[in-house]
């Protein structure tokens, strides 16, 4: 047996090694990531929380190639893209190996195309028949709790909550290796949200990794089954969900969770989470 954990059936999906993001150029630039290493094994879901303006967005899009990094190194599905170019990452996602969602639906989905011509284009890209597409995407569609009905719609005649499903449907119906999502449902009302989140949960079956963005423990917790959290562009702790949550080793971790109380059953003390923001801020 080989010890290259780089090559096989169980390389890694997403390998980030000393990542570095900057922003703008000289005297505005601006350090985004930091330092930045993460692994993600096939069919697992790993979450990355953290406050608004850590980096959560910024790692997504470096590992989507809409950002590139400053140092360190990035492979998707053992593929080193870390110097890929626009063509090259055409033809990463023309292969479907990396999808994505983003909290906006109207983001990943065009305003002007049927809910069908969105779901079965990336089929056809990838070389699918029209029937084929046709029907995977009929097929496909119970399990984001669609109705066919909609098909015919464009996106501006769906709720939010519908979109969000048509946007994750539209990442998954590929069956690609790996699908990050960008705070999918930060936007959503409660209701929507625990439907996309369960969602999710179900899709976990099918063996896609999940890397799954959110400012908010609770959301994640459910679904992933590491998380890392990102604090000023720095991985500051990362471990099984449930470990995270149980036993925090990060005083941020700690704060993150008092934001989240119901995760520990407990409303969180008011005097530790002010004393641990002063911590933080100083
Ligand atoms: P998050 O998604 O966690 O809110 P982001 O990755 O969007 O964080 O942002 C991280 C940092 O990078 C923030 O300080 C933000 O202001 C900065 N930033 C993000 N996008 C840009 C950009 N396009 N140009 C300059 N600075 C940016
Ligand atoms: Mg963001």
């Amino acid at each position: 047996m080989s010890d290259d954990t780089t090559t096989g059936p169980d390389r890694p999906v997403l390998e980030i090694d000393g990542l570095e993001v900057h922003y703008g150029v000289r005297r505005r630039r601006r350090r985004a990531l930091h330092g930045v290493s993460l692994s993600v094994a096939p069919g697992e879901a790993v979450g990355i929380i953290g406050e608004t303006g850590s980096g959560k967005s910024t790692l997504a899009r470096a590992a989507l190639g809409l950002v590139r990094a400053s140092a360190g190194s990035i492979a998707v599905d053992g593929e080193d893209v870390t110097a890929h170019g626009t063509r090259q990452w055409r033809a990463l996602r023309r292969r479907g190996v990396v999808q994505y969602v983003f909290q906006d639906p109207l983001r990943s989905l065009d305003p002007d195309l049927s809910i069908e011509t969105s779901l079965t284009e990336p089929l056809l890209i990838g070389g699918a028949t029209r029937e084929e597409a046709a029907a995977r995407v009929r097929g496909f569609l119970p399990r984001v709790r669609l109705d066919e009905d909609l098909l015919g719609r464009l996106p501006g005649e769906l709720s939010g909550g519908q979109r969000q499903r048509v946007a994750v449907a539209r990442a998954l119906v590929t069956g690609p290796r790996l699908v990050i999502l960008d705070e999918p449902v930060s936007a959503l009302d409660s209701a929507n949200r625990v439907q996309v989140l369960e969602i999710l949960k179900g899709l976990r079956a099918d063996g896609v990794a999940l890397v799954f963005i959110s400012h908010d423990l609770g959301s994640v917790a459910g679904v992933a089954d590491r998380v890392a959290v990102l604090y000023r562009g720095e991985l500051v702790e990362a471990g099984a969900t449930r470990d995270v949550i149980t036993a925090p080793r990060h005083p941020y971790t700690r704060l993150l969770l008092g934001s989240a109380p119901t995760l520990r059953g407990a409303p969180a003390d008011r005097a530790e989470r002010d004393a641990l923001r002063a911590l933080l801020h100083t």
